[in-house]
């Protein structure tokens, strides 16, 4: 890759659940970038290969539960430790919970459980973040939320609050952060073939990729954990230098869409 295309040269970033899907694909286009990378995950086998894969001079792996507040604070320790700051923290990590029609049939353990990664595992993240970067008046971070963090109907409970929930915090840390230069955005994507999704709907590969795209509101094109990595890289990167407090949308036009009134439905083109 040319050098003038390496957006994030020189920076250092922590990507949280970095072992799988977004977040591993992310890790891999940020190193391509120029960037250090810290990679935090709880899947140990699978974080240390994409540790490898990356090239151990350029990213370090650590295991790192986001529930966990002295993990996460360790986590971010290292990263000052080994490459001495950081300019990008990404909290990606998330679970959801199981798909139960009905809210009778949810358990209060599922709920907290979901709640507890995907709220208090983004919170302890933009924390930790905050307390290294506010000295150095500099910073990026970037939270995974949901196209369900502005719509409901999509997920089960938990996840959709908990997508709402990232959202709010992304504004509220925005508003903190803005007086010391740090940006705080979140990153909204429609439906991605990863273990988290395909192990949610029981559909892989072009089951998946079928039943998602049938529904999606832009068509011939299928959205890849690439296409949200290479908007997080944009949102880590300095052409992102005055987006602060966004929800970046990944969903083709799908969370604007009302689709029981659509009045441009073509009747040749389903
Ligand atoms: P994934 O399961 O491939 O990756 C999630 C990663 O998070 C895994 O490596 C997992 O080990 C890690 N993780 C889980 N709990 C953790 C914890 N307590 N501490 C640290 N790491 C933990 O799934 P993905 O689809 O790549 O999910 C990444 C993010 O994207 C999640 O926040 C998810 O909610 C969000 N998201 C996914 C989709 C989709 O359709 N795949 C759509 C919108 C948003």
């Amino acid at each position: 890759m040319a050098t003038t295309t390496r957006r994030l040269e020189g920076k250092v970033a922590l990507i949280t659940g970095a072992a799988s899907g977004i977040g591993e694909c992310a890790a891999k286009l940020f190193a391509e970038h120029g960037a250090k990378i810290v990679i935090a995950d709880i899947q140990d086998q699978l974080g240390q290969a994409v540790c490898e894969a990356i090239g151990s001079s350029n990213s370090i792996y650590i295991h790192c539960d986001v529930t966990n507040e002295e993990d996460v604070r360790k986590a971010v320790d290292i990263a000052i430790a080994t490459y001495g700051k950081l300019d990008i923290m990404f909290c990606n990590a998330g679970i959801i919970d199981p798909n139960k029609d009905h809210i009778i049939d949810n358990e209060k353990s599922d709920f907290e459980r979901v709640l507890s990664v995907n709220v208090t595992g983004v919170f302890l993240s933009m924390k930790h973040a905050a307390r290294v970067m506010v000295p150095t008046r500099a910073g990026s971070i970037i939270s995974t939320a949901s196209v369900v963090s502005n719509i409901g109907g999509l997920c089960p409970h938990a996840y959709t609050c908990s997508k709402h929930a990232v959202a709010g915090l992304t504004k509220n840390l925005a508003v903190e952060l803005g007086q010391f230069g740090i940006r705080v955005n979140c990153l909204s994507p429609y439906a991605i073939d990863t273990p988290q999704a395909t192990g949610f709907t029981g559909l892989k590969g072009e089951d998946f990729k079928n039943k998602v795209n049938s529904v999606a509101n832009l068509k011939g094109v299928t959205l890849t954990t690439d296409d949200v990595a290479k908007a997080a890289v944009f949102l880590a990167s300095d052409e992102a230098k005055y987006i602060s407090g966004h929800n970046l949308f990944i969903d083709g036009g799908f969370s604007i869409v009302n689709p029981s009134f659509n009045m441009f439905q073509y009747p040749e083109n389903p």
